[in-house]
């Protein structure tokens, strides 16, 4: 018989998201009076940047055309966008990163999940907790995770990092040895930025271990003030230790369109092989590359025209974010992010459980939120908020919220 991926068999019930829509979708068939107010995925609400539009338009009537029609291309993604994003992310932040370090792709999402085929199985993995589970599912997968402990809700193999209010949700350097470390700054789902001090322990603790660091900066985008990193890269020693993700997702609104990439330094190595080299083999044989379209859209993002919607798109939702913060304390509940981030998270009133006040929210005040136990143990006792919807929405959902818990 056919046999199975021992390590899928091993994964706990579905995604997160998932199971929040499951949950939503059999309120709403129980409750089709009551209309829901969403401030739980983090998805965007759009419309794309008139730029990025107007410039994949152009580019899907060159395709159309004898002259413009183009079939597979490059693999790592086409010069005039990889060229864009050195000059704007990085050099101008004064990182030196060559444009044939950055690698286009779909999204963060499969190059944080994918980059973990260059390593073997016996590394250990630290991660931030709570987190993005993508980190923990993919480390499961690979057979990086060890068993899952449904008692704890958590993986015996991996090294969680707590991230408290007491720590500010940012992660101290551990004692022992990690070889894969994720981290995400700002982070999902706490909100937390992590300052340039921060990170440069992290660096100097994985230039000391030999281990690699593996930055996830999807939502650099919303990182309020200049003095911050933006890029792991930013800090000195990153270019022997670190991989970088990004995304246009939240950045530009292209969660639909899908495009991001990772950053990999020529001189990183681990025993005597180039990570760029692997990279490079590993993409050409499991990836095709991102349309032409696509790619000419998110170079938009870095004309002026570009540049100033999507950064009046940044702005808008962080003003969002601070509604969403303010209606919130005012609700009696405590709350962190925000500031650097599309994401509140939340001290649950009362010490409910994260999931019963998710349901509690759902029932009382219409309203979905994310549950932080979803994000990992250290989740427990949280929910997150996100301000990347409609503003009149969010601003609804707190009165409700205020209204249920007043
Ligand atoms: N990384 C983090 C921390 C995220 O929260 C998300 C999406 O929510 C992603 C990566 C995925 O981004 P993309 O849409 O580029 O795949």
């Amino acid at each position: 018989m056919t046999k199975l991926n021992p390590q899928y068999r091993k994964l706990p019930g579905s995604y997160l998201f998932s199971e929040v829509a499951r949950r939503v979708a059999e309120f709403s068939q129980s409750r089709p009076d009551r209309s829901l107010l969403r401030l739980g995925i983090g998805d965007v609400k759009g419309p794309l940047a008139p730029a990025v539009a107007q410039a994949m338009s152009r580019a899907a009537l060159e395709m159309g055309g004898p002259q413009g029609f183009r079939g597979y291309g490059p693999e790592q993604g086409y010069p005039f966008l990889r060229r864009a994003i050195a000059e704007h992310e990085y050099w101008e932040r004064g990182a030196d990163i060559s444009p044939d370090e950055i690698f286009i792709s779909d999204g963060a999402k499969s190059d944080c999940s994918g980059i973990g085929d260059l390593f073997g199985t016996d590394n250990t993995v630290a991660l931030c907790d709570p987190v993005y589970p993508v980190y923990v599912d993919a480390s499961a997968m690979a057979g990086r995770a060890g068993e899952y402990d449904r008692d704890r809700g958590r993986w015996t193999g991996l090294m969680y990092l707590p991230c408290t209010a007491e720590n500010g949700f940012v992660p101290d350097v551990p004692e022992e040895r990690a070889d894969l470390i994720y981290l995400c700054f700002p982070n999902n789902p706490t909100g937390a930025m992590a300052s340039r001090a921060q990170l440069s322990a992290w660096v100097d603790y994985a230039n000391a271990n030999g281990s690699v660091i593996l930055y996830d900066g999807a939502y650099e985008a919303f990182i309020s003030r200049p003095e911050l990193p933006r890029s792991i890269f930013e800090i000195p020693g990153a270019r022997g230790c670190a991989i970088e993700f990004r995304s246009f997702s939240k950045t530009a609104g292209f969660t639909g369109v899908r495009c991001g990439y990772a950053v990999i330094p020529r001189e990183l190595e681990r025993e005597g092989v180039s990570l760029h080299a692997l990279w490079s083999r590993r993409q050409a044989s499991k990836f095709n590359g991102v349309s032409y379209i696509t790619q000419r859209g998110a170079q938009a993002v870095y004309t002026p025209e570009g540049w100033a919607q999507v950064r009046a798109a940044a702005a808008a939702c962080l003003d969002t974010a601070r509604l969403i913060r303010e209606g919130l304390s005012q609700a009696g509940l405590e709350v962190w992010g925000g500031v650097h981030s599309p994401y509140l998270w939340a001290k649950t009133p009362g010490g409910l459980g994260s999931w019963a006040f998710f349901e509690l929210l759902l029932e009382r005040a219409g309203v979905v939120a994310t549950p932080g136990a979803g994000f990992g143990p250290g989740g427990e006792g949280y929910v997150r908020f996100s301000a990347l919807g409609d503003r009149a929405e969010a601003v609804q959902a707190v009165e409700r919220i205020w209204a249920a818990l007043g």
